[in-house]
This record gives structure tokens, C-alpha cells and sequence, in this order.
């Protein structure tokens, strides 16, 4: 097994063995680009270094002396040379990249006797001296784990001493007595002496890199973000010689993206620092330049940044996020890797790259990461409401998209507040690594400090979170919980919104509005509603809800709920009536004002969705549903019975009366769907009737309805046709009656496991199945997903016991195998029968993919979940084009 890579020798494209960094490192090696020579220690030596017991393979070390020989020729320095010194950075990178997860060593190297030749040589002592304490203090924390803060008292006295407030201004004296002090840190935490040896010192660094894998900031990163060992298993070690960003007036660092990433227009974006080196600009320790104004201080330098953009971006065909260095007016790349954009920015390089003939348009639909879009999808303020509201201070917007919360400036309790469930504002001077955990549990953050690649920014973005930086009139005072500008005050509490667009900071919790479709955006789904061939149809009850599903894209209702119909004010009372009615006469009075109520609906739902399907649903909750709750209820009555209030007392006795009857230990196994049907014929007949009904107001009109009427947790054939029985006749009473035929399709949800085994028997009647796999994942887990989520799913997910949470993303294998089960069954005695998913599924991309390879003609999803459908639908077209080729419905 090859242990090591120099830079030339690697293969670019596998980020697996080399992670994301060395493999970048590797391709601009080979593309002739600027990077310092260097070597990547592949990830396999990381998992044997776990396999071994946190042992580095024994020939390893030689190896790495081998490489760093490399190294010297290359560079003309010498390892632990007392005239012309070789300093090294150690980096970690893993297959994917994890911002600011694990942590680089500069200037490794250095000693008592190397950082006088580093003096020599630069004729620049300062510049040794301060490269020197950066380096103690970066192994002090990454090998020994010392607490910045012990490092930080030292350099903040040390700046007080000589009575200055910027790192840059210290002079040589200062520093040397920084090292000094810095070093004794070291020894009190390790009771050992500082390691001199340069060798030692990388050994001890590729340790401590490979340590950092299982560190807990990595871990809770992978966690959250779903990073897999099949994505990413142990990470790399980059040495990489040093170039020196702080070497004078010439020499500079900074990071750029070769597109804006907030929105994706093509300028070079990001900051540099002068006279600085690569951690001062990410961290945020100074707030950078703009990488506009290089232009000016350093034309060829920059003349340099623009074409290697363009190189990298016509070959990688994705905008990158580039590091570099220029020392002494010599320009060097230390990483590139594909930008990590918004939504805002990625679908608008998709659409530009295709003008521009980077990319053709498949790519441009496979590149977006289609849950990302929802970022599209989400609210921003109400620019009629923002005048009512006082804005407290403007910051660099960071991260679009506006977020209300309260303030929090303790990053512990963020994280515990944002887990109860409350909006949370996270506001800090500025973010580590370790605060990760705290932004997902934000909805927006804000920093005092800290540029547009700061840490919080970057790792918002990534995120899809608004962030507001660089406020730097706002005075945070974490100690009291509290912020204040110009005298206006926000405690820990307060509700403030912060809008990541703009870069302001409101007082109060500002109302939000539903997005617009922007024109790139509306290109792509232009493109994917034409390389997508399963359907896209929407969950919708409402004739507003179908409205916006056609917007966006829908083609057709894939579930209209009819029980939600009896939600509204003026019906909820109707149907409680009808529960409660004493005879039959009684009640069909009632069923008749609903059937009217339903007919109308059924015709504007119809109406907005012209032309396509709209699948209708019969009843499906248990009745007590609509009843109070047999508790509250008892409450009331004892209250009113104090008042003596005897009539109204009665009254809600019998209705306390009826729902206890209608109670149920299980109810998502009881008394429901078809059951009910069954129990009480005359409910489904007048939702029945209520749909024909509808179509002959509609066909009269020439209006082009497709209804469809589906039944709900179907077990058996002998359910099915027994309410197939009922349809019959309604459909034989109304066309006798109107004189006209009727084509209402009829068919089953397979939400039942029995369904799914006995599909074959089904579909001797249905016309049509779909799947619910709410329904259906509950029935083979055996989970009640009421209380599994918030129970202990998270625990189960946490423990490895399950992957995804089976209610987000289809479960392949078990919930799977009934689904392909089902379609095969049901195919063979209908050939080309119409099965969809109308569960929450249905707009999951991954379980989009899954529907599509499995030859469902269609996926139902949420109104605005639709864009985000139609993309998945068409990333599966594209990718799995062994899966068909002609449209499905
Ligand atoms: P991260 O993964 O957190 O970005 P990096 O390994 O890329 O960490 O390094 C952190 C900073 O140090 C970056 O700004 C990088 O450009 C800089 N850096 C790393 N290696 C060198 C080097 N050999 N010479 C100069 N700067 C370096
Ligand atoms: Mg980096
Ligand atoms: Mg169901």
C-alpha cells in the first residue's frame, strides 16, 4: 500500500484516498498551477492508525522523511537548517470537506536555532519571531490541547505591555517574550519540554490530525450532516511547505470564490489580508479587504487570481472557493474546491454556466442539490411591514433569507433553547468551529466581527441559515446578555429579526412572506419538468392549495383529503352534528348540507386543476376526531355546572356521552378509512355523490375534470368491492338522473400491509393504487410515528440502529420491498395500471429516486415542496436512464 503521494504523483480525482484538499492540491500540481510543493498522507493510513490501536504504521515516518527530501530539492530549503530553514504546514482534509472541522499546524519546523535562520534569510527577524508564536500556539492547541484563552492572556498582556492593540504591532522583544511564555504553556499542560526536533514535531502533528477524525466537533459535523464512512472514511494528512503571507508589505493571504456565492453573479468575491497569514482571514481575527480593491494594491498579483479562476472553472465546470498566498509578490494556491453556494447562487451558475457552454443542461439539473432549493421556497420579510419596525444596526450580509428570534448570546444556551423549539437569534462577536452545534439549532446568527468568509459565514451558507457579520457597531456584552447600539439596548429575550439579505439588524419579530420564483429558478424547473418523465402531482385539499401546486408546477392532486374540507369554521359544527344525530332522518338532513358543501368544493378544486387528475379521497380519520376531547369536554361541563348552567350542561353530556362511546385505545388502527365507510354507508355515499355530482356541473360547463375517488386503508377485496357496490349505484342514480355518462376511476390507497401483500386481488378492481407511506411505514415497523419521533428515534438514528428516519425517506429495504411488491402484483393483472406515493415521501428526493426506479408513474407532494419534486424527478431521469425513457403521467 503507498502510504504517501507527493504532489505530482496523485490522482486528482480520488478525494476518497487523498481527501478533497490533497486531491485539489494534486489536480493544480498537475495543471501546472502556482502550489508549494507538498506530499498527502492517504486516508488508508488514517484507518490504520485506528486499526492499530492509535499506532502510525511503522514505516511511515520513513516515508515521510523521504517525501520531505522531495521537499528540499524542490524548494532549495533545508529541514532543520540554521541558514535557509524548511517549514511545513500539516493540514487535515477528508473526502469531503468539513469547514473548519479539524485544524491546520503552520510553520512547523521552528525551533530556538531554525527561527534565527528564518531571520536571517528573510532579513525580516519580526517576521520569524511572529511566525514563531503562531506556530507554538497552533501545536499547543491542535497537539497538546491548550485552551486558546491561556494563549490569548499572554498576547493581550503582551500588547498592553507595549501599549498597542494590533498583533502586527508588536515588536520583536514582545514577541520573543510571547514564545517564551508560549512554550512554558505547553510544558505545564504536557510536563515535558517543548519538541525542537522538526521530524518529532510532524509525527506528532499527523497524530494529532488523525486524532482530531474522532474529535467531538468532527463527529457532531458528520452526525448532523449525514457523512457517512461511505462518504467519507478518516481523513488525510497535507504537508505542505510554507509560503509566507506575513512576510512584509508584499506579501498577503486570502480567499476568494470565483462566482458570488450568495447569488451567484460572476465576480470574483472574497477577502485578503496584507501582511498576514491564511488562519488571520478565516477566523476573522481582522476584517479583510475586499478582494476588489487587490486590483490596486497588487495588479500583477491579481492579474494572477483572475486567470487561475478561469482555469479552474473550465476544468472542474463548478465555481471554486480558492486559498492563496502571495509572498513577496509571488502568487501560490494553497486549495481550491468546488464553491459552496445558496440556492439563490447554485441555480443561477447552473443557468449561466449552460449560457456560457461550461456545462450542458443535464449537469446544470444534476449539480443543484434539490432539498437546497427549499431555501427558495422560504419566506423573507414583508417589505409593507419593515416600516413599522426599527432597524438597530447594518452588518455584511452573510447569508440571505430573513430570520426572527429572540437574542441568545450564550452559545450553550442556544442549543438547548433551539432544541425546546424556540427561535433563537444566536449573536456573538464571532464563531469557532466548536459553536457549530449551536447554529443548527438557530435560526439565524449574527457576529460583530468577521468578514464575508468568516467562519460564521461560511458555515451558515453551507447551512442555507441567514447570518449577519462584521456589525461592528454593535457592542455585545455576553457577560450580562446583552447588546446595545448607540445606547439602544437588546437583552437576552428580546425578539429581533435579522435579515441576511440586506445585512440589517431589526428590533422585533417582523412578519414574513412567501418567496417569488425567480426567473433562473423557473428555467430549471423549465428544464426538469421536460427531462423529468414520473409525474409530479401535489397533496392539496383546498382550491387555493391547487392553485399554487399548478404554479409551481403540479400536474394534478395526487391526494385531496375530504376530511379537511370539514375543518373549516363553518363546517366543523355540520359534521359534529351529524356525528351526533339520533336517527337516520336526522342525519341525512345533515349529510345532505354537507354533500353541498363538498360538491362546491370539488368543483373549484376541479376547476384550478383543468385537465389533469385530481384524485379525491373518502373519509379517513376516526369520528371522535372531530369531537372535543372527552377531558376538555368533562372540564367544561363541571365549569358550567358551577355557573348552573343546566341546559347547556346537558347538552354537552351527550356530546361527552358520544365521543366516549367513540373513543378508541389505538385510533391510527381503529375505527377509521374504509371502516367507517363500511359502518356508515351514508358518509361515503354523500362524498360519493358529491364527486359525480360535481363532474356533471362541470362537463355541462365543459370543463375538462379528471376526478378519481380513492378509499383509504383498504385490507381486503371484500372491503373494496363492497364499496365499489355503493359506487355502482350512485353512479347508475346520478347518470340516470342526468341523462349523461360518467368516468370516475376508482381505486384503493395501499397504506395497509395486508394491501400491499393481496395487491394482486386489488387490482381485479382497482383502477388505480397509491401508496401511503405514512401509513404504511407505521403498519411495518409496528412504529406509531406520533410517538416514535419524539421518543426515541433520535436515539435509534444516534446508535446507528437506523440510517434516515423512515418517515422522512423511504425504507428501502422493509417498507421497499411492499412497494415493489405491490406494483408488480398489481401490474400483472392490470398491465400499464397508475400507481403513485401520496405520502409525506412523495416530496423526498431520495425517495423520489427510489419511486423512479421503481416505475411508479407518479409522486405526490406538499404544494411547496413541488419545484423541489420536479428537480429530484428529473436528477433521477438523468441519472438512472436505464429506468425508461417515455413520459409516465
Ligand atoms: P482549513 O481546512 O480549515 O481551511 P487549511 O489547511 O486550508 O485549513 O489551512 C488554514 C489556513 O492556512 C488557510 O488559510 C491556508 O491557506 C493556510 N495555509 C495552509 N498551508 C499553508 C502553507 N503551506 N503556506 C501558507 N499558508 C498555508
Ligand atoms: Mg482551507
Ligand atoms: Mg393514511
Amino acid at each position: 500500500m503507498k502510504q504517501v503521494y507527493f504532489y505530482d504523483e496523485g490522482d486528482g480525482k480520488n478525494k476518497k484516498l487523498l481527501g478533497g484538499k490533497g486531491a485539489g492540491l494534486c489536480e493544480m500540481t498537475r495543471l501546472k498551477l502556482p502550489v508549494p510543493p507538498g506530499f498527502t498522507i492517504t486516508t488508508e493510513v488514517c484507518k490504520k492508525y485506528y486499526e492499530n490501536n492509535k499506532k502510525l504504521p511503522k514505516t511511515l515516518m520513513s516515508e515521510i522523511k523521504k517525501n520531505i527530501a522531495k521537499i528540499e530539492k524542490k524548494t532549495g530549503k533545508k529541514w532543520n537548517s540554521k541558514t535557509n530553514p524548511l517549514l511545513v504546514s500539516v493540514r487535515s482534509g477528508a473526502a469531503v470537506s468539513m469547514p473548519g472541522m479539524m485544524d491546520t499546524i503552520l510553520n512547523l519546523g521552528l525551533n530556538d536555532d531554525t527561527v534565527n535562520g528564518l531571520a536571517e534569510k528573510s532579513q525580516n527577524p519580526r517576521f520569524a519571531w511572529d511566525s514563531y508564536r503562531r506556530f507554538i500556539q497552533l501545536f499547543g492547541k491542535v497537539v497538546f490541547g491548550v485552551d486558546d484563552t491561556e494563549f490569548d492572556k499572554v498576547l493581550n498582556g503582551a500588547k498592553a505591555k507595549q501599549n498597542v492593540t494590533e498583533d502586527s504591532a508588536l515588536n520583536i522583544n514582545s514577541l520573543k517574550e510571547i514564545v517564551s511564555q508560549y512554550k512554558k504553556i505547553c510544558e505545564k499542560q504536557t510536563g515535558k519540554k517543548f519538541p525542537t526536533d522538526p521530524t518529532q514535531q510532524v509525527e506528532l502533528a499527523v497524530k494529532a490530525v488523525f486524532g482530531s477524525w474522532m474529535g467531538e466537533r468532527a463527529i457532531v459535523y458528520r452526525e448532523r450532516n449525514n457523512i457517512t464512512k461511505s462518504i467519507a472514511d478518516g481523513t488525510a494528512v497535507n504537508v505542505v511547505s510554507m509560503v509566507f503571507g506575513n512576510i512584509g508589505e508584499d506579501s498577503a493571504t486570502g480567499v476568494v470564490f470565483t462566482r458570488n456565492p450568495g447569488d451567484g453573479t460572476k465576480v470574483i468575491y472574497g477577502e485578503y489580508l496584507i501582511n498576514a497569514q491564511g488562519e488571520d482571514v478565516v477566523a476573522g481575527v481582522r476584517t479583510g479587504k475586499l478582494v476588489s480593491e487587490l486590483k490596486k494594491d497588487m495588479p500583477a498579483s491579481y492579474k494572477q487570481l483572475a486567470a487561475t479562476c478561469e482555469k479552474l472553472e473550465k476544468h472542474y465546470k463548478e465555481p471554486q472557493d480558492i486559498e492563496f498566498t502571495i509572498e513577496q509578490g509571488t502568487f501560490y494556491l494553497l486549495q481550491t474546491r468546488n464553491a459552496k453556494m445558496n440556492a439563490v447562487g447554485m441555480v443561477k451558475t447552473s443557468v449561466d454556466m449552460v449560457k456560457e457552454k461550461l456545462i450542458d443542461k443535464n449537469k446544470a439539473i444534476t449539480r443543484l442539490q434539490a432539498e437546497q432549493l427549499e431555501q427558495l421556497l422560504h419566506r423573507t420579510m414583508d417589505p409593507k411591514e419593515i416600516k413599522n419596525y426599527k432597524s438597530l444596526v447594518k452588518g455584511i450580509a452573510a447569508s440571505p433569507g430573513a430570520a426572527s428570534g429572540i437574542a441568545v448570546f450564550d452559545v450553550k444556551r442556544a442549543t438547548e433553547m433551539g432544541e425546546n423549539g424556540v427561535k433563537v437569534i444566536l449573536i456573538r462577536e464571532e464563531t469557532k468551529p466548536e459553536d457549530v452545534p449551536a447554529f443548527f439549532e438557530s435560526a439565524g446568527i449574527l457576529t460583530s466581527r468577521g468578514g464575508k468568509t468568516s467562519h460564521a459565514a461560511v458555515v451558515a451558507r453551507g447551512m442555507g441559515k441567514p447570518c449577519i457579520v462584521g456589525c461592528s457597531n454593535l457592542k455585545i456584552d455576553s457577560e450580562d446578555k446583552q447588546c446595545s447600539v448607540d445606547g439602544t439596548v437588546v437583552h437576552e429575550g428580546d425578539s429581533i429579526t435579522i435579515d441576511g439579505s440586506s445585512g440589517i439588524v431589526y428590533i422585533g419579530d417582523i412578519p414574513t412572506i412567501e418567496p417569488k420564483i425567480t426567473s433562473d429558478f423557473k428555467q430549471i424547473l423549465e428544464w426538469s419538468q421536460k427531462a423529468k418523465l414520473i409525474g409530479v402531482r401535489a397533496n392539496a385539499d383546498t382550491p387555493d392549495g391547487a392553485k399554487i401546486a399548478r404554479e409551481f408546477g403540479g400536474q394534478g392532486i395526487g391526494l385531496c383529503r375530504t376530511e379537511r374540507m370539514f375543518n373549516g369554521a363553518d363546517r366543523i359544527g355540520l359534521f359534529v352534528d351529524m356525528i351526533m344525530a339520533e336517527n337516520i332522518e336526522e342525519r341525512s338532513k345533515v349529510l345532505k348540507k354537507l354533500g353541498e358543501l363538498q360538491k362546491s368544493d370539488f368543483i373549484e378544486i376541479l376547476k384550478a386543476m383543468e385537465g389533469y387528475e385530481v384524485t379525491i379521497r373518502l373519509l379517513d380519520p376516526p369520528l371522535h376526531e372531530f369531537l372535543p376531547n372527552p377531558v376538555e369536554l368533562a372540564e367544561k361541563i363541571h365549569k358550567l355546572e358551577l355557573k348552573n348552567a343546566t341546559s347547556e350542561v346537558n347538552e354537552a353530556k351527550i356530546v361527552l356521552k358520544r365521543a366516549k362511546e367513540l373513543a378508541e385505545v389505538n385510533p391510527m388502527m381503529g375505527h377509521r378509512g374504509v371502516r367507517v365507510g363500511v359502518t356508515h354507508p351514508e358518509i361515503y355515499e354523500m362524498q360519493i355523490r358529491a364527486v359525480f355530482e360535481a363532474l356533471v356541473v362541470l362537463t355541462k360547463k365543459k370543463v375538462k375534470a379528471h376526478p378519481q375517488i380513492m378509499i383509504p386503508q383498504i385490507s381486503s377485496i371484500e372491503e373494496l368491492n363492497h364499496i365499489k357496490k355503493i359506487y355502482d349505484s350512485i353512479k347508475n342514480e346520478v347518470e340516470t338522473k342526468h341523462k349523461m355518462k360518467l368516468k370516475i376511476n376508482f381505486g384503493t390507497m395501499i397504506e395497509v400491509v395486508r394491501a400491499a401483500l393481496t395487491a394482486n386481488e386489488l387490482a381485479t378492481t382497482a383502477e388505480f393504487f397509491s401508496f401511503g407511506t405514512n401509513d404504511l411505514t407505521q403498519g411495518t415497523f409496528s412504529f406509531s410515528r406520533e410517538d416514535v419521533e419524539g421518543k426515541f428515534l433520535p436515539e435509534y438514528m444516534e446508535k446507528e440502529l437506523l440510517e434516515r428516519n423512515p418517515f422522512q425517506s423511504i425504507d428501502e429495504n422493509g417498507v421497499g420491498s411492499l412497494i415493489k411488491m405491490g406494483i408488480a402484483s398489481g401490474r400483472k393483472v392490470r398491465k400499464n395500471m397508475e400507481i403513485g406515493i401520496c405520502g409525506e415521501h412523495g416530496g423526498d428526493p431520495s425517495s423520489i429516486k427510489f419511486c423512479h426506479a421503481e416505475g411508479l408513474s407518479y409522486v405526490s407532494a406538499s404544494p411547496h415542496r413541488i419545484p423541489i419534486a420536479v428537480v429530484a424527478a428529473a436528477q433521477a431521469a438523468i441519472e438512472q436512464p436505464k429506468k425508461g425513457k417515455s413520459k409516465r403521467k
